[in-house]
């Protein structure tokens, strides 16, 4: 391709709304331009590297057993409620109503589609496993779109459904897509991490987010470098409680009502009282389904809900109102504590190990000191019911936590017989007995993983793609175009690589050297090819790789076979 015959418009500013760097970049490079919030056009640069991540997805998908197909955007209410989605879905669901008045969706995820595909053509055992993907867009009406095409309203998604005849069959089915991740990502030149997510009612290792370890990642991932273990905040277990931090060595007073006028937060009261952070006992009132729950964790740490939620074994949690707060303790938010509360204690796991612990006593604006777990009040269950932090141990190998950022570019996830059971979609088994499909889904953020790898791949300059999902592999750049030794090479160059099958871009636009340059640097094409100065003097052509910023020479004559060795090494 020659860049006079395509549509690149590079600029020098990013857009104002612009905060992170992929966005900025993709929009500079004139790979995407945005239309409205969260909806974005892809000029040939953009949709070039989306169809190359697109097709990558594409061979690992069709290796590890999926076919491809493309289902309507445009989605019927019945369907969505047979789910129950129609209603449960929320704001994210866009509504409207066609001219003879009945509802649709621009669909969000595709299960109800696929069942309702499934359920009508799937009769017999012998028909499964099917796994069956697309990649189209999405339309979610995000509350935030935000970072380009990392948080869109439109956006396109590979999603894949997965229907099987038994537990094990879906296992294996799982397997097979945790492979083909692993794979898809890596040949995508990504640095990333499969970690474990939560998986709510189901349970098991039946839940991976695939990660991109980015500073401007929205998710926190726990790792242990020692043994690989990875999972998100929402589920990362914790190795054994470290030993409470309560004054050490000191034996446990009777507790003490103390005045704390008008302190309510963790800060305010260990400010107040001169005691550590780590020595407060924070409580929390919780509504799990219909039962009210005290939860504890030391002042330090954050609660995590999934965590109580899943050692409750609720449906749902949420913190109680303030009435309800008042209702059951006697006292707001902020002098809430376990002594002598009637409802259902729940305590963290370093909770136990706390002597001399400060909480609040029930009572508007007084805490007591000296209390002691087990002593001064009774936790029903003691759980992990904490937010892990660095320095944490590993729940495999206790060596020491580590948290990083990512970005989440895929999930794969179990569902079970959730949708098969209210779409009533079922097989025949071996003995003619009717059966819910054994179903997991399996999505990538295609647009995302664009944005996630120049998030992970950029230098002042601009962009630098791993070649499997570069626009273009090679950039040809003849630095003077008026000088006719210079363009008349550069064009012979450009037409012998392009016939021995190079993907190659041809920077022709009669304009300075500085600017085509510039604009390399900031496109970020793994290699480049220069013919300037170097061949007026020396006859020989420049070849410089972006990661490395190595230049080598050659002459044309040599050009291809130094080319083909050097686009190897850049292969994943
Ligand atoms: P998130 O937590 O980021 O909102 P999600 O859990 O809603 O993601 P899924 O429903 O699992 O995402 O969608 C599959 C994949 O689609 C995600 O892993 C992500 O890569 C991508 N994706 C989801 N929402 C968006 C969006 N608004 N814009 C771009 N990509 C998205
Ligand atoms: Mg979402």
């Amino acid at each position: 391709m020659k860049f006079t015959q395509t549509f690149i418009p590079t600029l020098k500013d990013a857009p104002k709304d612009a905060e992170i760097i992929s966005h900025k970049l993709l929009f500079r490079a004139g790979l995407i331009r945005k239309l409205s919030s969260g909806i974005y056009s892809y000029l040939p640069l953009g949709l070039r590297s989306i169809q190359k991540i697109s097709n990558i997805i594409r061979e690992g998908m069709s290796t590890w057993g999926a076919r491809e197909v493309l289902l309507p955007l445009v989605l019927q209410k019945d369907l969505w409620e047979e789910s129950g989605r129609w209603q449960a879905y929320g704001k994210e669901l866009l509504r409207f109503q066609d001219r003879h008045e009945k509802w649709f969706t621009l669909g969000p995820t595709h299960e109800e589609a696929i069942v309702d595909l499934v359920r009508n053509d799937v009769q017999s055992y012998k028909q499964l496993p099917l796994n069956l993907y697309q990649i189209a867009p999405k339309f979610r009406d995000e509350i935030r779109p935000r970072f380009g095409l990392m948080r869109g309203r439109e956006f396109i998604m590979k999603d894949g459904y997965s229907f099987d005849m038994d537990e094990e069959q879906a296992n294996k089915t799982y397997q097979r897509m945790y492979d083909a991740y692993n794979w898809i990502f890596k040949q995508c030149g990504l640095n990333f991490r499969a970690v474990e997510a939560d998986t709510g009612t189901i349970g098991g290792k039946f839940s991976h987010e695939f990660m991109v370890l980015a500073n401007t990642g929205e998710e926190a991932i726990v790792s242990c470098e020692a043994c690989g273990y990875a999972a998100n905040v929402e589920k990362a277990e914790i190795g054994y409680p470290d030993s409470g931090t309560g004054t050490a060595g000191e034996e446990s007073p009777a507790p003490a009502l103390v005045e704390t006028p008008g302190k309510h937060t963790v800060e305010e009261v260990s400010g107040f009282l001169k005691v550590r952070s780590s020595d407060i006992i924070k409580t929390m009132i919780v509504k799990a389904d219909d039962t009210f729950v005290a939860a504890l964790v030391r002042g330090d740490r954050e609660l995590n809900p999934i965590k109580l939620k899943n050692a409750l074994n609720a449906n749902e949690v949420q913190l109680a109102t303030d009435a309800d707060c008042v209702g059951i303790s006697g006292a707001h938010a902020g002098s809430i504590g376990p002594v002598g509360l009637k409802i259902k204690i729940i305590a963290d796991r370093e909770i136990a190990a706390m002597r001399n612990a400060v909480a609040g006593a029930n009572q508007d604006d007084h805490h007591y000191t000296g209390i002691t777990p087990g002593k001064d009040f009774q936790p029903a269950l003691i759980a992990d019911i904490r937010n892990a932090v660095a320095g944490d141990q590993c729940p495999h190998c206790f060596k020491p936590l580590g948290i990083t950022r990512g970005i989440e570019v895929g999930h794969i996830f179990k569902l079970g017989t959730k949708y098969s059971l209210k779409m009533h979609a079922e097989f025949l088994d071996e003995s003619g007995v009717s059966k819910p499909f054994v179903m997991g889904c399996y999505g990538i953020g295609v647009g995302r993983t664009l944005a996630a790898s120049i998030e992970q791949n950029n230098d002042n300059d601009g962009i630098i793609f791993p070649i499997t999902i570069a626009p273009y592999e090679i950039e040809l750049i003849a630095i003077n175009m008026k000088d006719k030794d210079i363009s008349d090479t550069a064009e012979a160059v450009y037409r012998e690589m392009k016939d021995r099958g190079f993907d190659i871009i041809y920077d022709d636009r009669d304009i300075s050297p500085g600017m085509k340059l510039k604009d390399a640097d900031l496109l970020g094409f793994p290699v480049r090819i220069v013919i300037g100065k170097k061949f007026k003097n020396e006859g020989v052509v420049e070849i410089k790789v972006r990661k490395t910023g190595e230049v080598i020479t050659s002459t044309t004559q040599a050009l291809v076979e130094k080319i083909t060795a050097l686009r190897k090494s850049l292969l994943p």
